[in-house]
């Protein structure tokens, strides 16, 4: 018998406008109608439920509600969540509510209230320190407002604060990463997530960069600025836990924790995805074509796959490189070892008892070591 889900995922898919990179599934809405977001969350989840296919266990571990902007919303349809996947869920001593926010409109009412739903974690989407590199990405927020969100998390006991950079703008775009990473560090917040800017499709900046308006920075600049943000963090006491992300001890996410250990997930919500038992599933990007049908039938998948033995493998492989926790290399057979070797040599993995660790300079090249892992594996 296959264990119930005790991660769930919600998405709040509303953003007062959207940034120059971002192709998430967004709905561009300065005042969303969050009563209708929640009704159709609702219906959603009482269909699965009902349908038996992503039984939920009776005591969840991670309840992480992302966006989007979920503080743009009522932030009482964001602690109705509580009642309507069960506060009796809610009750494992290390359970973990994350709900993520923008400065702009996480506010001292909006931190009272979720802390009182049961929210015990804010991730903060900051990016920069540098008003006009916030400008460029066109976030909404000043630096003096990141710094009294975090201020407000903490007055409503939310302690436990993620805050969000971007690193590897456009050449052009004057910012100090050191002086960000440094302003990130004086925020003393457990935990922080550094992403590395991507061009993708159908984005302002995509067109930007065809167009020849922006540039994005050569290999080098990216490397550098993601190595030199990884000393530094490393050097204030946090803990390289995985490719993107830092955690004072204790702090470590639980939530992005169980879905790199292969552990499964219920996503509610538009471009939510799932994974339970081999299989995969998502739903509907577009907020309202997914609304619509979820009114009309209850959900509104999008597609699903079964995972084949080979792709959960190679899964498996490739989460575990992105944590540190790493890979037993012995657990994957004959071949792996000269090619763990060979990364050893060259800086980008360290040996740990018997697990194998990328480096920072190794998760730089993470996707490049899977490839070369699944190749060896093809052979056999
Ligand atoms: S706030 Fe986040 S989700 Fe919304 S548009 Fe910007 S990057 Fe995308």
């Amino acid at each position: 018998m296959t264990a119930g889900i005790t991660n769930v995922y919600v998405h709040a898919p509303f953003c007062a406008r959207r940034c120059c990179y971002c192709d998430f599934a967004v709905q561009v809405d300065r005042s969303p109608d969050g009563r209708r977001w929640l009704d159709v969350i609702r219906r959603e989840f009482e269909s699965m439920r009902d349908s038996g296919e992503a039984p939920l266990a009776e005591v969840l571990d991670t309840l992480y509600v992302g966006g989007g902007t979920p503080s743009l919303l009522d932030a009482r349809h964001i602690a109705a969540l509580a009642d309507l996947i069960g506060r009796g869920r809610m009750r494992s001593p290390g359970f973990e509510w994350t709900v993520e926010a923008n400065p702009e409109s996480f506010t001292g009412e909006v931190a009272r209230q979720w802390k009182a739903g049961g929210a015990n974690r804010v991730s903060l989407g900051l990016q920069s320190f540098d008003p006009r590199a916030l400008r460029w990405m066109g976030r909404l927020h000043s630096p003096g407002q990141a710094r009294s969100a975090v201020q407000e998390a903490r007055a409503a006991g939310l302690a436990n604060v993620s805050v969000d950079l971007i690193f590897g703008l456009p050449d052009g775009v004057s910012r100090s990463w050191r002086e960000d990473i440094e302003r990130a560090l004086d925020l003393g917040v457990p935990h922080i997530s550094l992403y590395g800017l991507t061009v993708e499709k159908g984005t302002n900046l995509c067109r930007a960069v065809s167009q020849g308006r922006a540039r994005m920075p050569a290999d080098r600049r990216y490397r550098e600025e993601y190595l030199f943000a990884a000393e530094a963090l490393a050097d204030a006491g946090y803990d390289h836990y995985e490719v993107s992300n830092f955690a004072l001890p204790g702090f470590a996410s639980r939530h992005n924790r169980a879905c790199w250990t292969g552990a499964s997930y219920l996503g509610l919500g538009n471009g939510a995805h799932s994974y339970h038992a081999g299989r995969r599933w998502w739903n509907e990007r577009d907020w309202g074509t997914y609304a619509e049908r979820v009114e009309r039938s209850g959900n509104a998948r999008g597609g699903t796959e079964a995972l084949t033995p080979e792709q959960s493998c190679l899964e498996r492989v490739w989460l575990a490189l992105r944590t540190a926790d790493g890979i037993d290399a012995a657990d994957l057979g004959p071949g792996v070892s000269p090619v763990v070797h060979d990364w050893m040599s060259r800086g980008l993995a360290r040996q740990t008892g018997v697990r194998t660790r990328l480096t920072p300079a190794g998760w730089l090249l993470l996707d490049d070591l899977t490839l070369e892992l699944e190749a060896v594996l093809d052979r056999r």
